[in-house]
Protein backbone atom coordinates (compact mmCIF):
# COMPACT_ATOMS: atom_id res chain seq x y z
CA UNK A 1 0.00 0.00 0.00
CA UNK A 2 1.40 3.10 -1.07
CA UNK A 3 0.90 6.01 1.68
CA UNK A 4 1.76 9.02 -0.52
CA UNK A 5 -1.13 9.73 -3.38
CA UNK A 6 -0.26 10.14 -6.86
CA UNK A 7 -1.01 13.97 -6.75
CA UNK A 8 1.18 14.31 -3.19
CA UNK A 9 4.75 15.77 -3.74
CA UNK A 10 6.86 15.22 -1.11
CA UNK A 11 8.99 18.39 -0.17
CA UNK A 12 13.01 17.80 -0.64
CA UNK A 13 16.02 20.26 -0.51
CA UNK A 14 17.62 21.07 -4.31
CA UNK A 15 20.87 22.58 -4.73
CA UNK A 16 19.58 25.53 -6.51
CA UNK A 17 21.74 25.58 -9.96
CA UNK A 18 20.35 21.91 -10.51
CA UNK A 19 16.67 22.90 -11.10
CA UNK A 20 17.90 25.16 -13.27
CA UNK A 21 18.27 28.82 -11.25
CA UNK A 22 21.38 31.03 -12.61
CA UNK A 23 23.21 31.03 -9.83
CA UNK A 24 26.71 29.65 -10.13
CA UNK A 25 29.85 31.73 -9.95
CA UNK A 26 29.55 31.85 -13.84
CA UNK A 27 26.35 33.05 -13.51
CA UNK A 28 24.90 29.78 -15.18
CA UNK A 29 23.12 26.62 -13.64
CA UNK A 30 23.42 22.71 -13.71
CA UNK A 31 20.51 21.63 -14.93
CA UNK A 32 20.20 18.01 -14.26
CA UNK A 33 17.31 16.48 -16.25
CA UNK A 34 16.06 13.44 -14.22
CA UNK A 35 15.48 16.25 -11.30
CA UNK A 36 13.62 18.46 -13.32
CA UNK A 37 12.20 16.28 -16.12
CA UNK A 38 11.27 12.95 -14.01
CA UNK A 39 11.68 13.59 -9.86
CA UNK A 40 9.53 16.75 -10.14
CA UNK A 41 6.30 14.70 -10.51
CA UNK A 42 6.77 13.24 -7.28
CA UNK A 43 8.91 15.74 -5.03
CA UNK A 44 8.21 19.55 -4.30
CA UNK A 45 12.03 21.09 -4.77
CA UNK A 46 13.38 23.92 -2.59
CA UNK A 47 16.21 25.25 -4.01
CA UNK A 48 18.34 26.32 -2.28
CA UNK A 49 21.81 28.05 -3.10
CA UNK A 50 24.36 28.87 0.36
CA UNK A 51 26.47 30.82 -1.87
CA UNK A 52 24.25 33.18 -2.85
CA UNK A 53 21.85 33.60 0.17
CA UNK A 54 24.86 34.44 2.06
CA UNK A 55 25.06 37.40 -0.73
CA UNK A 56 28.60 36.47 -2.55
CA UNK A 57 26.88 37.83 -5.98
CA UNK A 58 26.02 36.45 -8.86
CA UNK A 59 28.46 36.31 -11.28
CA UNK A 60 31.37 36.15 -8.29
CA UNK A 61 35.01 34.57 -7.97
CA UNK A 62 35.02 30.65 -7.38
CA UNK A 63 35.73 29.70 -4.08
CA UNK A 64 37.98 26.67 -2.82
CA UNK A 65 38.43 24.42 0.03
CA UNK A 66 41.76 25.21 2.15
CA UNK A 67 43.83 23.62 4.79
CA UNK A 68 45.08 26.12 7.26
CA UNK A 69 46.76 25.35 10.50
CA UNK A 70 45.33 21.78 9.98
CA UNK A 71 41.39 23.67 10.12
CA UNK A 72 38.92 23.37 6.91
CA UNK A 73 38.38 27.27 5.47
CA UNK A 74 36.65 28.27 2.35
CA UNK A 75 38.33 30.77 0.43
CA UNK A 76 38.13 33.31 -2.36
CA UNK A 77 41.31 32.73 -3.63
CA UNK A 78 41.61 35.41 -6.17
CA UNK A 79 41.14 38.00 -3.17
CA UNK A 80 42.07 35.67 -0.13
CA UNK A 81 38.75 36.48 1.53
CA UNK A 82 38.07 34.13 4.01
CA UNK A 83 34.31 33.31 4.41
CA UNK A 84 34.34 30.75 6.68
CA UNK A 85 32.77 31.65 9.57
CA UNK A 86 29.83 33.10 7.95
CA UNK A 87 28.78 30.43 5.62
CA UNK A 88 29.39 28.24 8.96
CA UNK A 89 27.18 30.84 10.69
CA UNK A 90 24.39 31.08 7.68
CA UNK A 91 24.76 27.29 7.43
CA UNK A 92 23.51 26.52 10.92
CA UNK A 93 20.71 28.47 10.71
CA UNK A 94 19.79 27.74 7.49
CA UNK A 95 19.53 23.98 8.41
CA UNK A 96 17.42 24.67 11.73
CA UNK A 97 15.00 26.79 9.73
CA UNK A 98 14.68 23.46 6.99
CA UNK A 99 14.21 20.81 10.16
CA UNK A 100 11.40 23.44 11.26
CA UNK A 101 9.94 23.82 7.67
CA UNK A 102 10.28 20.24 7.19
CA UNK A 103 11.47 18.42 3.82
CA UNK A 104 12.35 15.03 3.59
CA UNK A 105 15.42 14.69 1.41
CA UNK A 106 17.88 16.45 -0.23
CA UNK A 107 19.86 16.13 -3.72
CA UNK A 108 23.29 18.45 -3.29
CA UNK A 109 25.05 19.52 -5.97
CA UNK A 110 28.54 17.42 -6.12
CA UNK A 111 32.25 18.83 -6.63
CA UNK A 112 31.11 22.26 -4.68
CA UNK A 113 33.00 23.69 -2.02
CA UNK A 114 29.81 24.60 -0.44
CA UNK A 115 27.43 21.50 -1.66
CA UNK A 116 29.42 19.02 -2.26
CA UNK A 117 29.26 15.76 0.07
CA UNK A 118 32.59 14.48 -0.35
CA UNK A 119 35.98 14.08 -2.48
CA UNK A 120 36.61 17.63 -2.47
CA UNK A 121 39.96 19.02 -3.71
CA UNK A 122 41.58 20.91 -0.59
CA UNK A 123 44.60 23.11 -0.79
CA UNK A 124 46.99 23.51 1.62
CA UNK A 125 49.36 26.97 1.90
CA UNK A 126 52.38 25.29 0.23
CA UNK A 127 51.97 24.62 -3.40
CA UNK A 128 51.58 20.34 -3.22
CA UNK A 129 48.79 18.64 -4.96
CA UNK A 130 45.40 18.51 -2.90
CA UNK A 131 44.16 15.87 -0.91
CA UNK A 132 40.90 15.04 -2.37
CA UNK A 133 38.90 14.14 1.15
CA UNK A 134 36.93 17.51 1.41
CA UNK A 135 33.53 18.40 2.14
CA UNK A 136 31.33 21.29 1.24
CA UNK A 137 30.74 23.41 4.48
CA UNK A 138 27.08 23.51 3.88
CA UNK A 139 26.77 19.67 3.22
CA UNK A 140 28.95 18.66 5.93
CA UNK A 141 26.49 20.78 8.27
CA UNK A 142 23.24 19.44 6.83
CA UNK A 143 24.52 15.75 7.30
CA UNK A 144 25.62 16.44 10.88
CA UNK A 145 23.02 18.08 12.26
CA UNK A 146 20.48 15.67 10.52
CA UNK A 147 22.22 12.55 9.58
CA UNK A 148 18.61 10.79 9.28
CA UNK A 149 18.02 13.25 6.39
CA UNK A 150 18.33 11.13 3.20
CA UNK A 151 20.96 13.27 1.22
CA UNK A 152 22.72 12.40 -2.23
CA UNK A 153 24.52 14.50 -4.97
CA UNK A 154 23.21 14.33 -8.05
CA UNK A 155 26.21 12.62 -9.57
CA UNK A 156 25.76 9.68 -7.81
CA UNK A 157 21.96 9.47 -8.52
CA UNK A 158 22.99 7.80 -12.15
CA UNK A 159 23.94 4.78 -9.81
CA UNK A 160 20.86 3.34 -10.24
CA UNK A 161 21.47 0.88 -7.13
CA UNK A 162 22.13 4.42 -5.37
CA UNK A 163 18.98 6.38 -6.87
CA UNK A 164 16.30 3.40 -6.00
CA UNK A 165 17.50 3.40 -2.10
CA UNK A 166 17.39 7.33 -2.10
CA UNK A 167 14.12 7.49 -3.51
CA UNK A 168 13.16 4.65 -1.37
CA UNK A 169 14.44 6.25 2.02
CA UNK A 170 12.48 9.50 0.97
CA UNK A 171 9.37 7.49 0.95
CA UNK A 172 10.11 5.65 4.07
CA UNK A 173 10.92 9.14 5.74
CA UNK A 174 7.76 11.25 4.52
CA UNK A 175 5.30 7.81 4.96
CA UNK A 176 6.95 7.67 8.85
CA UNK A 177 6.51 11.22 9.94
CA UNK A 178 3.27 11.06 8.21
CA UNK A 179 1.97 7.93 9.83
CA UNK A 180 3.11 9.39 13.28
CA UNK A 181 1.13 12.99 12.73
CA UNK A 182 -0.06 14.60 14.69
CA UNK A 183 0.82 12.74 17.79
CA UNK A 184 2.51 9.29 17.69
CA UNK A 185 1.04 6.78 19.64
CA UNK A 186 1.40 2.66 20.30
CA UNK A 187 -1.34 1.90 18.02
CA UNK A 188 -0.09 3.81 14.77
CA UNK A 189 3.71 2.50 15.16
CA UNK A 190 2.47 -1.16 15.30
CA UNK A 191 0.49 -0.34 12.60
CA UNK A 192 3.47 1.14 10.43
CA UNK A 193 5.74 -1.38 11.60
CA UNK A 194 3.58 -4.54 10.76
CA UNK A 195 3.76 -2.56 6.60
CA UNK A 196 7.35 -2.26 6.76
CA UNK A 197 9.46 -4.64 8.72
CA UNK A 198 10.24 -6.21 5.64
CA UNK A 199 11.66 -3.14 4.18
CA UNK A 200 13.70 -2.96 6.79
CA UNK A 201 14.83 -6.76 6.70
CA UNK A 202 16.20 -6.91 3.35
CA UNK A 203 18.74 -3.95 4.53
CA UNK A 204 19.45 -5.31 7.92
CA UNK A 205 18.32 -7.89 9.89
CA UNK A 206 19.73 -6.99 13.05
CA UNK A 207 17.74 -3.96 13.01
CA UNK A 208 14.76 -5.58 11.98
CA UNK A 209 14.89 -7.91 15.21
CA UNK A 210 15.86 -4.94 17.34
CA UNK A 211 12.88 -2.96 15.74
CA UNK A 212 10.73 -5.41 16.72
CA UNK A 213 11.76 -6.17 20.53
CA UNK A 214 11.25 -2.14 20.54
CA UNK A 215 7.52 -1.66 19.32
CA UNK A 216 6.72 -5.33 21.46
CA UNK A 217 8.09 -3.31 24.63
CA UNK A 218 7.02 -0.12 23.64
CA UNK A 219 4.83 0.49 26.00
CA UNK A 220 7.24 0.40 28.94
CA UNK A 221 8.67 3.81 27.88
CA UNK A 222 7.13 7.25 26.73
CA UNK A 223 5.92 7.05 22.58
CA UNK A 224 8.66 10.28 22.07
CA UNK A 225 11.12 7.74 23.14
CA UNK A 226 10.23 5.02 21.47
CA UNK A 227 9.24 6.32 17.87
CA UNK A 228 12.70 8.44 18.43
CA UNK A 229 14.66 5.31 18.30
CA UNK A 230 12.29 3.60 16.00
CA UNK A 231 12.85 6.35 13.32
CA UNK A 232 16.78 6.28 14.08
CA UNK A 233 16.70 2.43 13.53
CA UNK A 234 15.08 2.57 10.39
CA UNK A 235 16.21 5.24 8.75
CA UNK A 236 19.79 4.03 9.21
CA UNK A 237 18.92 0.48 8.42
CA UNK A 238 17.52 1.78 5.04
CA UNK A 239 21.28 3.31 4.05
CA UNK A 240 22.47 0.18 4.14
CA UNK A 241 22.78 -1.67 1.03
CA UNK A 242 20.24 -4.46 0.42
CA UNK A 243 22.06 -7.37 -1.30
CA UNK A 244 20.20 -10.00 -3.31
CA UNK A 245 20.08 -12.55 -1.07
CA UNK A 246 18.83 -10.18 1.31
CA UNK A 247 15.64 -9.53 -1.13
CA UNK A 248 15.62 -13.58 -1.15
CA UNK A 249 15.29 -14.05 2.37
CA UNK A 250 12.28 -11.68 2.51
CA UNK A 251 10.35 -12.92 -0.69
CA UNK A 252 10.87 -16.21 0.74
CA UNK A 253 9.57 -14.93 4.14
CA UNK A 254 6.21 -13.61 2.20
CA UNK A 255 5.58 -16.93 0.18
CA UNK A 256 5.71 -18.60 3.58
CA UNK A 257 2.56 -16.67 3.62
CA UNK A 258 0.78 -18.52 1.04
CA UNK A 259 1.09 -22.11 2.55
CA UNK A 260 -2.48 -22.75 2.72
CA UNK A 261 -4.38 -20.92 0.18
CA UNK A 262 -2.03 -20.85 -3.24
CA UNK A 263 -2.92 -23.42 -5.60
CA UNK A 264 -0.16 -25.96 -7.06
CA UNK A 265 0.81 -24.04 -10.12
CA UNK A 266 0.45 -20.25 -8.42
CA UNK A 267 3.17 -21.84 -5.60
CA UNK A 268 5.52 -22.86 -8.61
CA UNK A 269 5.25 -20.12 -10.45
CA UNK A 270 6.01 -17.90 -7.30
CA UNK A 271 8.71 -20.25 -6.18
CA UNK A 272 10.16 -20.33 -10.42
CA UNK A 273 10.00 -16.24 -10.00
CA UNK A 274 12.40 -16.17 -6.98
CA UNK A 275 14.89 -18.95 -8.33
CA UNK A 276 15.05 -16.91 -11.34
CA UNK A 277 15.50 -13.84 -9.27
CA UNK A 278 18.61 -16.11 -7.57
CA UNK A 279 20.26 -16.68 -11.18
CA UNK A 280 19.75 -12.78 -12.43
CA UNK A 281 17.72 -13.73 -15.32
CA UNK A 282 14.69 -11.43 -13.83
CA UNK A 283 14.83 -8.25 -12.16
CA UNK A 284 13.47 -7.70 -8.85
CA UNK A 285 10.37 -6.31 -10.35
CA UNK A 286 8.92 -9.88 -11.47
CA UNK A 287 8.59 -11.51 -8.11
CA UNK A 288 7.87 -8.79 -6.26
CA UNK A 289 4.69 -8.40 -8.93
CA UNK A 290 3.82 -11.82 -8.55
CA UNK A 291 3.92 -11.78 -5.03
CA UNK A 292 1.66 -8.65 -4.95
CA UNK A 293 -0.80 -9.78 -7.69
CA UNK A 294 -1.53 -13.19 -5.97
CA UNK A 295 -1.76 -11.66 -2.08
CA UNK A 296 -4.84 -9.81 -3.84
CA UNK A 297 -6.04 -12.58 -5.67
CA UNK A 298 -6.04 -15.04 -2.48
CA UNK A 299 -6.67 -11.95 -0.23
CA UNK A 300 -3.86 -12.50 2.17
CA UNK A 301 -4.03 -8.52 3.06
CA UNK A 302 -1.04 -8.89 5.41
CA UNK A 303 0.78 -9.38 2.84
CA UNK A 304 -0.68 -7.13 0.08
CA UNK A 305 0.02 -4.28 2.48
CA UNK A 306 3.54 -4.80 2.38
CA UNK A 307 5.26 -1.52 1.81
CA UNK A 308 8.39 -3.80 0.62
CA UNK A 309 6.01 -4.63 -2.70
CA UNK A 310 5.26 -1.31 -3.11
CA UNK A 311 8.54 0.97 -2.12
CA UNK A 312 8.25 3.72 -4.94
CA UNK A 313 6.09 5.32 -7.91
CA UNK A 314 6.33 2.12 -10.31
CA UNK A 315 6.70 4.78 -13.24
CA UNK A 316 9.89 5.40 -11.58
CA UNK A 317 11.22 1.27 -12.66
CA UNK A 318 13.32 1.33 -9.88
CA UNK A 319 12.82 -2.56 -8.72
CA UNK A 320 13.49 -2.99 -12.88
CA UNK A 321 17.33 -2.41 -12.07
CA UNK A 322 17.93 -4.18 -8.94
S1 LIG B 1 26.64 24.24 -5.99
FE1 LIG B 1 25.49 25.10 -4.29
S2 LIG B 1 26.48 27.05 -3.86
FE2 LIG B 1 27.17 26.41 -5.89
S3 LIG B 1 25.76 27.39 -7.30
FE3 LIG B 1 24.93 25.37 -6.87
S4 LIG B 1 23.53 25.69 -5.17
FE4 LIG B 1 24.84 27.50 -5.29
Amino acid sequence: MMVVAPDEKIPIGVSSCLVGENVRYDGGHKKDRFITDILSSYFDFVPICPETELGLGIPRPTLRLEKINDTLHLIQPKNKNNITDKMQRYSNRKVTELICRKIYGYILKSRSPSCGMGGLNVYTNNDSSPDTNGIGIFAATIMNKWPLLPIEEEGRLSNLSLRENWVKRVFCYYNFEQSMFPKPSMGKLVAFHSRYKFSVLCHHEPSYRQMGRLVAEGKKSPIKEVTDEYKKLFMTALKREATRGQHINVLEHLLGFFKKEISTAAKRELIQSIEDYRQGYVPLIVPVTLIHHYSKVYKLEYVAQQAYLNPHPSQLALLSCI
